[in-house]
């Protein structure tokens, strides 16, 4: 049987590729195979793959190989099929893999050869993951462990998009650690970091789900919220005031550290941009420390 493979392409591929005849010998085996399973070419062509050398194994221990092989079905009925297995690498550890095979018909339409594509998974899984770990380094404040400013101006510019199609209202907290300053000078930098950690962690675990706080800056965060009211947007700001005044940190068997925060807070319209929704905020937060912190103020 003369099979022609593309030389320029599939001997390179990322996946390891191989080819068995119709009494299953190995008779094409690429780089891929070869870095996947450890086995070069000169070792596997010319064997049986009923030998049994990759010990195809399923997720319950089964050996594939002596029965309810795919490569095997495949070249009796032609059905292309796919399965996670694992197999074995010449140093003997288990590697998970993803085999898909393929037959190949003659001028006649009879199946003369198998092919076996299989992807490592441990590099799928290791780029998925680090797809996660960039994504949250593009999103998360790495101290507090909340979202960043980009989170928040991506959730504000597609919260004020809907509010404007939808004409619905939203709220925003500006939230200003008091007298933060102090704190550091007293305690140390390390202190203020687990201070800006605990309230972090009290805003957070203490607004919905929907909703979004993210580390403005500094000793400052902004929180979105979904409120309809005013009144609401009141509620919801003195309790987090409240709780944050309530948490505390332990410096010793003796002491806690307790802070307070200012807030002030606006119901964002239709009619605003993401800059005077903030600057109503923002103002309103100035008022709530001129009138003496630890306070909330809100307006429409
Ligand atoms: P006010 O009540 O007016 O807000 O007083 P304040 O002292 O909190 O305000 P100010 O803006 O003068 O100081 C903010 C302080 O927050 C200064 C800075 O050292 C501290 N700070 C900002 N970011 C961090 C941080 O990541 N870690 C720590 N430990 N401190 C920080
Ligand atoms: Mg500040
Ligand atoms: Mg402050």
């Amino acid at each position: 049987m003369d099979i022609k493979y593309d030389e320029n392409i599939i001997p390179h591929l990322f996946e390891g590729v191989y080819v068995v005849d119709q009494n299953r010998k190995i008779i094409f085996w690429n780089e891929g195979s070869e870095r996947i399973t450890g086995y070069s070419k000169e070792e596997v062509t010319n064997s049986y793959c009923h030998q049994n050398l990759l010990q195809h194994v399923d997720e319950n221990g089964k050996q594939l190989c002596l029965s309810g092989c795919p490569l095997h079905k495949t070249l009796q009925d032609g059905i292309i099929r796919q399965a996670h297995v694992f197999l074995k690498h010449k140093d003997g550890y288990r590697i998970p893999v993803m085999v898909k095979t393929i037959p190949i018909y003659d001028q006649d339409n009879k199946i003369v050869a198998a092919i076996e594509v299989f992807t490592d998974e441990r590099f799928q899984k290791q780029i998925y993951q680090e797809n996660i770990e960039l994504k949250d380094i593009l999103r998360i404040d790495p101290l507090t462990q909340v979202a960043n400013r980009n989170c928040f101006d991506f959730e504000m510019t597609k919260r004020l998009e809907a509010a404007k199609l939808f004409s619905n209202t939203f709220g925003i907290l500006m939230i200003d650690i008091d007298r933060f300053k102090n704190v550091n000078d007293t305690y140390g930098h390390l202190v203020g970091d687990e201070i800006l950690k605990i309230v972090a962690h009290t805003l957070t675990s203490n607004v919905k789900k929907t909703d979004l706080v993210s580390r403005w800056g500094g000793e400052e965060f902004i929180a979105i919220v979904d409120v309809l009211n005013i009144e609401d947007l009141e509620i919801i700001a003195e309790r987090l005031r409240l709780l944050v005044q309530a948490s505390s940190y332990q410096l010793d068997e003796d002491n806690m550290v307790n802070v307070t925060i200012s807030i002030g807070g606006t119901l964002v319209t239709k009619n605003d941009t993401i800059k005077t929704a903030i600057k109503r905020a923002d103002d309103n937060m100035y008022h709530a420390k001129q009138n003496g912190r630890n306070q909330s103020k809100i307006s429409t």
